[in-house]
């Protein structure tokens, strides 16, 4: 039977009406909505569409946004001086750095330079400790984040069950394993040294393919009923999206599963307007719950 298909579009939805709605709750009690500093350095057309889409959901959800965008030539320095404005700035709750950033700045330095408490994307030292250490004080990186939404929503039972990650970036990866450990599951993270991936999606109740690689998981490993979360976007030549399973079969032996495009993309702009109003939440002292 054909698995059931992960309306990411309709749950981001849902996530960013929730923000709207906490947004607005902040408004009346704490005076003012949370703020959100989107810097954009150079002219990587990739990027310039990212920040855009965060732009108009950001506003759209009632946050206050700060746009920065630098050219390529910008300095290290010039940036760094940015993103401590930036940090000091009451008005601004998160900061977002929008990478890659050009060749002759040092991107972990800049990203040092982001206080965790506004680190909306979830990558500073201090939020991956916590996030390891089953910290709430945190901001989780907002792919992953959104993956655990995706999950409870299709009502994917994870205490105890088999959980697969494919790929062990700091960005999706390994967030990926250690939300779903936190949330019982077994987990196994596969990566490019793994012997035998076939060997340990075929047993996974949970698949999260983060790879970066068209079709790389085969449709036939899937264990049936299985559901399978696929972060992969990759660009065909001939300009369509195809993530990292092969969905045509995967769709026929999973029990739910994401589509490309349409599954987990549009949950990581929702997740970083809700990591922006967790952060906000935070600094007036408006209580979270
Ligand atoms: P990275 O390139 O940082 O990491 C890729 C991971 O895949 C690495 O850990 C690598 O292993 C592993 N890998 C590579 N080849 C294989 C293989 N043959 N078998 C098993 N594992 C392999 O990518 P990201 O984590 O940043 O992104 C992954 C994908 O997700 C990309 O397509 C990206 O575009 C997409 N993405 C989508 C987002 C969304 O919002 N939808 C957000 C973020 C990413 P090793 O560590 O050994 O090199």
């Amino acid at each position: 039977m054909a698995a059931r298909i992960i309306d990411g579009k309709a749950i981001a939805a849902k996530v960013r009406a929730e923000v709207a709605e906490g947004v607005r709750e902040l408004v009346a009690r704490a005076g003012r909505p949370p703020g959100l500093a989107v810097v954009l350095c150079g002219d990587d057309p990739a990027s310039q569409v990212y920040v855009k889409g965060k732009g108009k959901a950001s506003r759209e959800a009632g946050l206050h946004l700060v746009d920065h965008a630098l050219s390529r030539d910008t300095t290290e320095t010039e940036l760094l001086r940015l993103v401590a404005s930036l940090a000091e700035d009451p008005r601004v709750d998160g900061i977002l750095v929008q990478l890659p950033l050009p060749p002759h700045i040092d991107e972990g330095r800049v990203l040092d330079a982001i206080p965790a408490d506004k680190d909306v994307d979830g990558f500073h030292a201090v939020n991956v400790g916590r996030l390891w250490s089953g910290d709430e004080r945190r901001l989780v990186s907002c792919t992953p984040a959104g993956v655990m939404r995706l999950l409870a929503e299709s009502d994917t039972p994870l205490k105890g069950a088999e959980a697969v990650v494919v790929g062990r970036s700091n960005i999706v990866g390994k967030p990926m394993a250690a939300l779903l450990l936190e949330a019982d599951a077994t987990v196994t993270v596969c990566h490019s040294k793994t012997r035998d991936l076939a060997a340990h999606i075929q047993r996974a109740d949970v698949v999260v393919a983060a790879v970066g690689r068209p079709e790389m998981v085969r449709g036939a490993w899937i264990k049936p009923g299985a559901t399978v979360i696929d972060v992969g976007v990759n660009r065909m030549a001939d300009g369509r999206l195809v993530g990292d399973v092969e969905f045509s079969v995967a769709r026929e032996r999973a029990g739910a599963i994401t589509p490309v495009p349409g599954g987990v993309g549009p949950m990581t702009i929702a997740h970083l307007l809700k990591n922006t109003l967790h952060a906000a939440r935070r600094h007036t002292g408006v209580d979270i719950s």
